[in-house]
């Protein structure tokens, strides 16, 4: 059995990746989404076990000493990573799995697998970013100013990656995901 292909979406928060992935994931059929663990606070209508695995800090702390995560960031002050054992798992059984991840990760991804398909979502700029997320309602103040800087670092970080999707449209970057994986998917691309 050949072994899944690992993608990796990143971009800063706010330039629409979730949403991105939401719109391409039905069109992907049997890609998986690989559910992270976080200490985040979840938000109104986040569900734990679908949207993330909420978890203590202590909890998250533990399952890092262990050795258990594939790659990890402390995002926004709140800790972020992926089970190595729900990727391994995946890929071992020739599953695809998508990881949708911040750009720390994504680089402690691409090193320990360099096989997998590195793919960034960028905002069409960073004014219309900053629009974005003060629209979005979901930070506000001294938080929301911490994801503006961040944004910014990881915009310049773009060029480390095999592909950038500028998120204009959401309809034409959702279908430019869409195409850009399955491309991968029939073999009709392969990494440089
Ligand atoms: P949010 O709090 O808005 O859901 O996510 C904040 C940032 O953390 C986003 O850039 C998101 O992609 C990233 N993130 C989510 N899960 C993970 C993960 O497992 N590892 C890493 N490194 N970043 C993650």
């Amino acid at each position: 059995m050949n072994r899944g292909r690992l993608f990796v979406l990143s971009g800063p928060s706010g330039a629409g990746k979730g949403t991105l992935r939401d719109r391409a994931f039905p069109g992907i059929k049997g890609l998986e989404f690989s559910i992270s663990c976080t200490t985040r606070a979840p938000r109104i209508n986040e569900v734990d076990g679908v949207h993330y695995r909420f978890i203590t800090e202590e909890a998250f702390l533990a399952l890092l000493e262990e050795g258990r995560f594939l790659e990890h960031a402390k995002v926004h002050g709140n800790y972020y990573g992926t089970l190595r054992d729900d990727v391994e798992g995946a890929l071992a059984l020739g599953r695809d799995v998508l990881l949708e991840i911040d750009v720390q990760g994504a680089a402690q991804v691409k090193e320990k697998m360099p096989g997998a398909v590195l793919i960034f979502v960028s905002p069409p700029s960073l004014e219309e970013l900053e629009r974005r997320l003060a629209g979005r309602g979901t930070e506000r103040g001294e938080i929301l100013k911490l994801r503006l800087d961040n944004a910014r670092r990881e915009m310049s970080q773009s060029k480390d990656y095999d592909h950038v999707i500028i998120n204009d449209d959401i309809s034409r970057a959702s279908k430019e995901l869409e195409s850009l994986i399955s491309d991968y998917r029939s073999c009709r691309r392969e990494k440089k």
